[in-house]
């Protein structure tokens, strides 16, 4: 029996001037993401996109698994392929649903006739099919309202097509239909969470991580690049930048207040971002924090930081629990990597009483002892790029 995937378009089919460029979009994602299972021919009609696997070996499993990470698409389903003739759907239903109908008590049948040619109309259909299987399935019984089991008979322009499920798809929007933007990426449980909520809207990633070594080691570098890896899944391909940061940690270290450190290391760390961003073309900036996590994510050190941002900078993880952000992180499959007890560059230098409510010109009057701007120059000169595509 041949199995296709037929996808649904997600909240882009309701925004009528961009929905032809959203779909192109997504449609260009879907096509990124499965070219490596093998050959597939994909076609569109009524708002449904229909994935045809061309070769044998194409395993259907992990076609399901890649569609159901792609934002933008509202729900997914596996189908029968059938001839356009009774008969065929009905032999060929029993035997694809068996499984499904066996361990059902109830089901209906519905069915969408978008060939009006068809010789026999939806009712007919339902009755008929209802018939059949109830007849091969004894324990089964019609339940019209609250069905375990809705058994779609599609009757469409070359074929028909058999499920019994509709996948509730990842949702919001392609990946790239909003832009770009850049995300402050540390080795952390969080920031790759914030990733995957922005990408959700469509916005495509590209990341940037700094480190200081010695202080921080290469398997923390490399761990970055794994979750980097992972996002992929989701975010599709992502640009990595990765900054030297030792100089000015240790200038900020040699020349400014202790309890500013921490706030100063972060709108050095902005400052560097948003002028990569600029060259990259990236729209706002996103971090991982979350309103009072920590002593430097009160609101007072946003202020702080935000001051010297010229670019929106989101923070998708605001207003969400750790344990929300670790449900996400699991579900991701971020979390396991996170975890890993390497350093941070902001875990060197740490003051021992870090101001916890900076006022913004007492920060700027810390940071003005020392003129960090050729170091600034100098590490965006140094920085690293590193591309991770789709797929590795
Ligand atoms: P995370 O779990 O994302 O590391 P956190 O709770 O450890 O977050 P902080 O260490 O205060 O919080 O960092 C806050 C945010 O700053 C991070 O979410 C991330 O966006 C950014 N950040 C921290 N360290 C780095 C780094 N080395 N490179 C790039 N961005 C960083
Ligand atoms: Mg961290």
């Amino acid at each position: 029996m041949k199995e296709i995937i037929l996808v649904k378009y997600g909240e882009m089919a309701l925004k009528g001037l961009n929905k032809r460029s959203f779909e192109d979009m997504l449609t260009k994602n879907i096509k990124r993401r499965l070219k490596k299972l093998g050959k597939f021919t994909y076609a569109s009609a009524q708002s449904t996109f229909y994935i045809t696997p061309e070769d044998e070996d194409i395993d259907i499993d992990e076609v399901e698994e890649k569609i159901g990470k792609i934002f933008g698409i509202a729900a997914y389903c596996r189908v029968c392929v059938c001839e356009k003739d009774f008969a065929d759907i009905a032999e060929k239903s029993v035997e694809y649903l068996s499984e499904t109908l066996s361990a059902a008590k109830t089901f209906k049948v519905t069915a969408k006739r978008a060939d009006k040619a068809f010789p026999m109309k939806s009712p007919e259909i339902c009755a008929e099919l209802g018939g059949i299987l109830l007849e091969k399935f004894p324990d089964l019984s019609v339940d019209v309202n609250d069905p375990e089991v809705t058994v779609t008979v599609e009757i469409r322009d070359t074929n028909a097509y058999v499920h019994a499920e509709n996948i509730k798809g990842a949702g919001g929007l392609p990946v790239g239909s909003s832009g770009k933007a850049m995300l402050l990426l540390s080795g952390g449980i969080d920031s790759p969470v914030a990733a995957y909520m922005m990408a959700k809207r469509g916005v495509r990633i590209s990341a940037i991580h700094f480190v200081s070594p010695p202080y921080t080691s290469d398997r923390a570098r490399l761990k970055v690049e794994t979750l980097c890896e992972k996002l992929t899944d989701y975010c599709g391909g992502i640009a990595f930048f990765c900054v030297p940061f030792t100089e000015i940690q240790e200038a900020i270290r040699d020349n400014c207040p202790e309890e500013f450190f921490t706030i100063i290391m972060r709108r050095l760390m902005m400052e560097i971002a948003q002028r990569i961003s600029a060259k990259e073309e990236c729209l706002a900036l996103i971090t991982g924090e979350s309103v009072a996590q920590v002593a430097s994510q009160t609101m007072q050190a946003m202020v702080c930081t935000d001051a010297v941002c010229r670019i929106p900078v989101f923070r998708p993880l605001a207003g969400l629990d750790k344990t929300e952000i670790i449900e996400i992180a699991r579900k991701i499959d971020t979390f396991e990597t996170s975890i890993l007890p390497y350093e941070d560059c902001c875990t060197v230098f740490t003051p021992r009483h870090p101001k916890v409510r900076p006022r913004p010109e007492d920060v700027e009057k810390a940071q003005s002892s020392f003129d960090f701007e050729p170091l600034i120059e100098k590490a965006v000169e140094n920085t690293e790029l590193k591309t991770f595509t789709y797929g590795g």
